[in-house]
């Protein structure tokens, strides 16, 4: 498949965003279905493969805004290299003088001095995967960071001078009580992250948790305890300054600028912006059509090495597809559906076509429409996925 046929969009005005995937990581996390390798001995030709993936998007006429290191454990890279990535970048693709520039930071590969170094190379949002303040759950999540480790982080990210910090946190652990859970909510906003990243674990298929859990070694606390903690979440956090502006991300309120620490490069996921994947496994999004790259990194070098494309697929996605994901994404977030929007795209009045289940969510007081919008409310995300059910169900 030729590269430029695909990345050469020249009719989209929006700014677009640039993933990049660091597919690699000192030991893999039970729960986690991220794609990466242990194997850092393939950490240089990366790069190198990396370098020619970008060089072969020469000419791409988007601007962007966003980029963000993902992975992964894009820790794993030095100072160096992801200062070499950031400059092959800016060299190669129109990027916006305010671009957010995030990394995920893993606490058991990031010390001090590499922090510094990341933001020296122009890095300014951070999100740390924290998951828990508490060792007995990180042992339980096999992480390999202990809680001191999580703390040390962020002490040492806010000396380094980052003034943008999100956290990841994870909830829905076996045993883990609600105390448990508001002890890791309080440690966190000890630390006033501007960002807070709260999720319920899942068991994702072909993960070994998702084995324990099928074969009864693991137990997930029951229905109504895991509704517990997803509406203490969203009480908590907003009486403690920050707004739910989706299903699972808390941003710091400013009193200045309304939306000011929302991760600007995931909300392009959520309102169809595009955005450019590289690296293995990323996937990259252009209205209406979505393409993916090889998900190996052994396979992605040698195909780059050889002069291909490392892209393994793609799909244009049908009018239908786009109307079932404007409903799940728009769902999630705290403004909901644009109707204007959809009614633009998709031609149907919203309100006609699923006048039944808006019915019957309104009554039940988990969704409110207006002219304008369609939204959930906070006790209606909590059943998010089977709200969406009958969405699809009642599609024309
Ligand atoms: S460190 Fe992150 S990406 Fe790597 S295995 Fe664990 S959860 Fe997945």
């Amino acid at each position: 498949m030729p590269w430029g046929n695909i990345v050469r969009p020249d009719k989209i005005s929006q700014p677009a965003g640039i993933y990049i995937h660091i597919p690699f990581c000192l030991k893999k996390c039970p729960y986690c279905n991220f794609f990466s390798t242990p194997d850092l001995s393939l950490k240089e030709s990366y790069i190198k493969a990396l370098f020619h993936e970008i060089d072969h998007y020469n000419g791409c006429l988007l601007s962007f805004d966003t980029i963000y290191f993902g992975g992964g454990t894009p820790s794993l890279l030095s100072a160096v290299e992801i200062s070499s990535i950031l400059k092959k970048l800016f060299k190669h693709f129109k990027i916006q003088k305010d671009t957010e520039i995030t990394m995920e930071i893993n606490p058991g590969t990031a010390g001090a001095k590499n922090l510094q170094g990341y933001i020296a190379s122009g890095i300014n949002r951070i999100n740390i995967g924290v998951q828990s303040f508490q060792d007995k759950y990180l042992g339980f999540l096999g992480r390999i960071h202990s809680a001191r480790d999580a703390c040390m982080a962020l002490i040492s990210a806010k000396n380094a001078g980052f003034s943008n910090i999100g956290m990841d946190l994870i909830y829905g652990l076996t045993d883990q009580s609600l105390k448990d859970w508001e002890n890791d909510l309080q440690k966190a906003l000890s630390f006033h992250p501007e960002h807070l990243s709260c999720y319920m674990l899942s068991y994702e298929r072909k993960t070994p948790f998702y084995q324990a859990r099928q074969n009864g070694h693991i137990l997930p606390p029951d229905e109504n305890l895991l509704g517990t903690f997803f509406s203490f979440t969203w009480d908590h956090l907003s009486a403690h300054g920050y707004t739910p502006y989706e299903i699972s991300n808390f941003s710091r309120v400013d009193p200045k600028i309304e939306g000011l620490y929302r991760s600007r490069h995931n909300q392009k996921y959520w309102t169809f912006a595009p955005y450019i994947g590289l690296g293995p496994s990323a996937h990259s999004y252009m209205d209406p059509m979505r393409f993916w790259n090889i998900k190996s990194v052994d396979g992605y070098i040698r195909k780059i090495q050889s002069g291909n494309s490392p892209v393994a697929g793609k799909e244009t996605l049908t009018l239908e597809q786009q109307m079932i994901e404007s409903v799940f994404l728009g769902l999630r977030t705290k403004e909901g559906i644009d109707l204007k929007r959809f009614e633009k795209k998709f031609g149907p009045v919203f309100s006609s076509i699923f006048s039944k289940p808006l019915k019957k969510l309104e009554q039940k007081g988990y969704l409110t429409l207006s002219d304008t919008f369609c939204k959930l409310t906070p006790s209606g995300m909590r059943f998010h996925d089977s709200i969406c059910d009958l969405f699809i169900g009642a599609m024309p």
